[in-house]
């Protein structure tokens, strides 16, 4: 069977109400990150009424968050061909008190559809799951194997979801991968769609902390003021000269938080600040950790500083690293010419703008035909 037949195949059966319905659905079920209960549950029984025998990963993070939560998996496909994942997440962000429609509401009003995570990422995974349900159903003609996998906290502060897939060694026989994110509306500014966001900066998050000399607040000059000292450090920070890479961009820095002193008439000895580092290729751990001990060492300031990075479950991970998948990967190219056969159009090629989202990636590449 030639490879344009076979997509016209898969999309047979596939319009615009039933894509409506399923995303819809899904959007009406609050699903923040740690929240996903009902969702979870949702996703589940959909697979298992087509047919695709989905089962629970359990997530479960003892240390920090104490969460506790289930993935949801489902494959389809063969061993006779290369394993792809297809990785969407469940979760949203909080709800915020601005949205003028029902955040829950899944309004459609012309050709958009509005409410909480309808773009980010309920879309993609109802994609991914409309996906598994076709590739079902021309199960015996695949060569190779598709690995779902909906995640839980994608949105929460540690990724938890994706990383026990990992952990777990559930990707270990993956390819290469495909994350549904919206592509465009996280691409660099002029994207638009189709594109393919191939490639992604790093982050790293420090915690700074400041350490002066408490004295009586009526006489400041027996002390060392913590506070003043981070807001020195602070002002620098934006300063800093930050990496920068012809395909993913600039780096940038956003000073996230500042806390310390008190309301009592005392010269504060204490002042934590957190500061999000978005890095490019080539951007170690230990750069980014020197760029501010260089910083602070041009301040001269009495205030000890501890340089140290956001409290994460796994030790070793401390950062996230900036990639780029090859344009002239297998997948990239194959998701190119499907695209242009589907739509006409040929994708551009980008990056996401933030991190931690790996849209395509490869794991190995043994073998490498798609069809
Ligand atoms: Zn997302």
């Amino acid at each position: 069977m030639s490879k344009i037949s076979n997509y016209k195949e898969l999309i047979k059966d596939i319009n615009r109400n039933k894509v409506e319905k399923l995303i819809s659905d899904l959007v009406k079920i609050r699903s923040p990150w740690f929240e996903e209960k009902e969702i979870t549950k949702f996703v589940k029984k959909w697979l298992e009424k087509e047919g695709l025998n989905p089962w629970y990963h359990k997530v479960s993070e003892k240390k920090i968050t104490k969460f506790e939560g289930n993935n949801v998996i489902a494959k389809v496909g063969n061993d006779n061909g290369p394993t792809i994942l297809l990785n969407a997440h469940m979760d949203t962000v909080k709800i915020c008190d601005s949205w003028k429609r029902n955040p829950l509401g899944a309004e459609v009003e012309g050709n958009k559809l509005y409410g909480q995570g309808a773009l980010d990422m309920k879309s993609g995974l109802a994609a991914a799951m409309i996906a598994m349900k076709e590739l079902k159903k021309i199960e015996n003609q695949l060569k190779g194997k598709v690995l779902f996998t909906a995640v839980v906290d994608e949105e929460g502060p540690y990724g938890l979801g994706t990383d026990a897939l990992i952990r777990d060694g559930i990707t270990d026989k993956c390819d290469m991968a495909i994350v549904t994110e919206p592509a465009a509306a996280f691409a660099p500014k002029g994207i638009h769609n189709p594109c393919l966001l191939i490639g992604a900066r790093g982050r790293y998050l420090y915690d700074i902390r400041v350490k002066g000399k408490s004295a009586h607040g009526s006489m400041p000059y027996l002390g060392i003021n913590a506070v003043i000292d981070a807001s020195k450090i602070v002002l620098e920070l934006k300063k800093m000269k930050l990496g920068s890479h012809p395909f993913l961009g600039e780096g940038s820095l956003c000073v996230l938080m500042m806390e310390g002193g008190g309301e009592t008439i005392s010269v504060p000895d204490k002042c934590r600040i957190l500061a999000d580092r978005h890095v490019v290729l080539g951007e170690t751990e230990e750069i980014v950790r020197k760029d501010v001990e260089e910083v602070i060492k041009k301040l001269n300031i009495k205030s000890k500083v501890e340089i140290g990075f956001r409290d994460a479950p796994y030790p070793e991970v401390k950062g996230y690293g900036a990639y780029i998948t090859s344009k002239d990967h297998k997948l990239v190219k194959e998701l190119e010419s499907s695209f242009k056969e589907l739509s006409g159009q040929k994708p551009v090629l980008s990056n996401f703008a933030s991190v931690g989202i790996l849209i395509i990636w490869e794991i190995k590449i043994e073998q490498t035909s798609l069809q």
